[in-house]
């Protein structure tokens, strides 16, 4: 069983820790782990350049989140963090001073710096980072190329715009300035990364986790060939809803729906993402309905009224409960998603 996930950072490392004790079940190796093997695609777009640094927020946080090192708290960077480093920089009055630079993060980020100056591309660093981590999983950068996120705002004066990187819109501004639109600058050059697009068209099951669809999944397959492996793939394309009752279930992913011209809500992301059979990326969908025991508490949100409009569409839907509570909880959303696909045919490839 090959399994390739198209993951950001929080929402899409939170998910993976489900699968992967999902797949220590289903398919158990006798040692406690799995004979099923999990590829992950990462965001790139997010990262940043900082003190001649290079940060890659979602890399880390799926690299930290299976190897035990997140912060639970925080849910991105690491545990025990201190900022001596980002307190000293301050007192240089050196910029950005918006970033959460960690300390023991840092070391991540100069290790990498380091291999990346000696010439490596980003996949052998992330691998040799993954030496440490022992994440479980294959996690592959979508592009060794050097790619970023910018978004594009209102210039300082009228009529005119601007674009700033991501991490400030986020981070700095939380989201909170109208938002026209986003940009992978350098994508026109950028290609895949090695091995992502064969992980892609030859998993028994691609998912598309609950990641941000706009600056997570919508950057990994901005990559050139990338959209194109998932609509070829070969196994079943399923994704999970990461909009519940019309919002994201953490962050601010809905100013980046509505910069886009979506509306917030489970059917507007999987009719975004599309129906493979109708030239899309999708053939099975999960959205959210709360577990039996809460269900009477009308105030829960409900997305089950999406399923049969959906299906119609061409993107056979499901409702299961997709809020991450606890691994028990994220574990039955993996569960829920290969069922899906077990029930899937792939769309036919062209020519085949
Ligand atoms: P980021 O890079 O850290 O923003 O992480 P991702 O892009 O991987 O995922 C962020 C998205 O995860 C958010 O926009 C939320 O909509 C979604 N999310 C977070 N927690 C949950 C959850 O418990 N359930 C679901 N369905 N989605 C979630
Ligand atoms: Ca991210």
């Amino acid at each position: 069983m090959q399994i390739t996930v198209l993951a950001g950072g929080i929402g899409g490392a939170r998910f993976l820790t489900g699968l992967r004790q999902h797949l220590r079940a289903a398919y158990p190796d006798g040692n406690g782990g799995s004979t099923a093997e999990v590829t992950v695609i990462g965001n790139t777009g997010d990262d940043i350049r900082l003190y001649g640094l290079q940060v890659c927020p979602d890399l880390d946080t799926v690299m930290y989140t299976l190897g035990g090192g997140i912060s639970a708290e925080r849910g991105g960077g690491r545990e025990d963090e201190t900022f001596a480093v980002k307190q000293e920089l301050a007192a240089y009055g050196a910029e950005p001073t918006w970033f959460g630079l960690g300390d023991r993060d840092t070391a991540t980020h100069l290790v990498r710096s380091q291999m990346l100056a000696a010439g490596y591309p980003l996949s052998a660093v992330t691998e040799a980072l993954c030496a440490r981590w022992q994440p479980g999983v294959r996690l592959l950068p979508m592009t060794d190329d050097r790619v970023e996120t910018h978004v594009i705002i209102d210039g300082d004066s009228p009529g005119t715009r601007k674009a700033i990187h991501f991490q400030e819109w986020w981070i700095r501004h939380r989201a909170a300035i109208p938002a026209h639109g986003f940009v992978l600058v350098g994508v026109d050059d950028a290609k895949a990364g090695p091995g992502v697009a064969e992980a892609i068209r030859d998993a028994d099951v691609v998912i598309l986790p609950p990641s941000n669809p706009v600056v997570s999944v919508g950057m990994i397959l901005a990559v050139p060939g990338v959209r194109d492996a998932v609509r070829e793939a070969r196994g079943p394309v399923v994704g999970l809803s990461p909009i519940v009752g019309g919002a994201p279930v953490r962050g601010m992913a809905d100013a980046c729906l509505t910069a886009i011209g979506l509306e917030v809500s489970a059917a507007a992301v999987a009719r975004h993402y599309g129906a493979r059979s109708a030239g899309g990326l999708l053939d099975g969908w999960l959205v959210h309905t709360p577990a039996a025991a809460e269900a009477n508490e009308s105030a829960a949100a409900d997305d089950a009224h999406y399923v049969a409009e959906l299906t119609a569409a061409g993107i056979r839907t499901r409702a299961v409960p997709l809020l991450m509570t606890d691994l028990a909880a994220t574990t039955a959303m993996a569960a829920a998603a290969l069922d899906l696909a077990a029930t899937l045919r792939p769309a036919a490839t062209p020519g085949g």
